[in-house]
């Protein structure tokens, strides 16, 4: 098999057809040695029929994988990985966001330059709000500045790798996964391709704020050990000062007999430390939790049915 295509979905039923059908337009006779994985990630919609639909119609390799509820994207490209036998994989939507025109584009860079390992599709303008844009800037200045592996901003997951990185990502056996951090982790040489992201063939994005602001802190945790070292440094500094005011205060009292200290003062103090304090437990918390996950040793996804042909 030359070509694995995954393809994750999620309540899809509006544009399953269509992506095919643009996909097989668009890779034309590259089809023949092409396997579609379709990645059903537990949809409540018509998502599973239309890919009946599509299986059993088509003459091309396809395979349904079907999870037995939602477990997520990062599930899905995991199950995608885990099935791929292609020399070369291609992660895409199955939204039509990310064009299977440019699958072409990459697979010619691939075999033009024996050196690229893989080729990663990045937005070059967003076509996001203000706000959206300047959150996710910061969002890549924040993980940058406390990683060690260099992300690359606004590269999407639309991307395709050769054989050894596909093995490379499947070589690692965390149940938190973060893959725009985990591309980065295995390392190999990139290209980095810019694209145009269409708007939505159908239906809305399964992301809002509050499922960004997690997806962000888990990829934070993920890959660093900084904000443990942040909120013991933060300990330390707050002793310190602790110290000079206790000193502070004895000389104060010595010298000029001051009688009770200020309530306002201990209010403030205890409020402030009391916060820092659980906030620095809440990050503690967030590791504890994850390092739960990862030895409870779950499985990723659950497959309820998997058609292959
Ligand atoms: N997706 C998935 N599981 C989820 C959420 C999304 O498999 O829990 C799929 C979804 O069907 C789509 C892709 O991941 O093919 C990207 O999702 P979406 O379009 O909602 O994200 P956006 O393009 O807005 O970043
Ligand atoms: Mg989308």
């Amino acid at each position: 098999m030359l070509l694995s295509v995954i393809v994750p979905c999620y309540n899809e039923e509006g544009n399953i057809a269509l992506f095919y059908s643009e996909t097989v337009k668009a890779l034309g006779g590259l089809m023949n040695d092409t396997e579609l994985i379709f990645i059903n990630d537990g949809s409540a919609d018509r998502t599973l029929e239309e890919l009946h639909k599509i299986y059993d119609s088509s003459p091309y390799h396809i395979q349904v994988v079907s999870f037995s509820r939602n477990f997520g994207k990062e599930a899905g490209l995991k199950a995608g990985l885990d099935h791929a036998k292609g020399e070369f994989t291609v992660i895409i939507d199955a939204d039509l966001q990310q064009r299977p025109e440019y699958i072409l584009d990459m697979m010619k860079i691939l075999r033009e330059h024996p050196e690229y390992d893989g080729v990663a599709c990045y937005q070059e303008k967003r076509k996001e709000n203000f706000l959206m844009t300047f959150l996710k800037g910061s969002f890549y200045k924040v993980i940058d500045s406390m990683t060690d592996v260099k992300i690359m901003q606004s590269a999407s997951d639309f991307r395709l790798m050769r054989r050894s990185v596909v093995e490379a990502i499947l070589s690692l056996p965390e149940r938190c996964r973060f893959s725009k951090g985990i591309f980065a982790w295995v390392g190999f040489n990139w290209f980095y391709m810019p694209y145009e992201v269409e708007d939505r063939a159908a239906g809305t994005s399964k992301w809002n704020f509050w499922k960004l602001m997690g997806y962000a802190l888990d990829g934070i945790i993920a890959f660093s050990n900084k904000p443990l070292i942040i909120s013991s440094v933060l300990g330390v500094v707050i002793f310190m000062l602790s110290i000079v005011y206790m000193v502070v205060i004895i000389v104060k009292t010595l010298i000029w007999g001051d009688p009770v200290a200020g309530f306002p003062t201990l209010c403030c103090l205890l409020l402030m430390l009391s916060g820092i304090q659980l906030l620095c437990f809440g990050i503690m918390g967030q590791y504890m939790a994850k390092n739960y996950t990862e030895t409870k040793g779950r499985p990723m996804y659950v497959v309820k049915e998997k058609l292959e042909k």
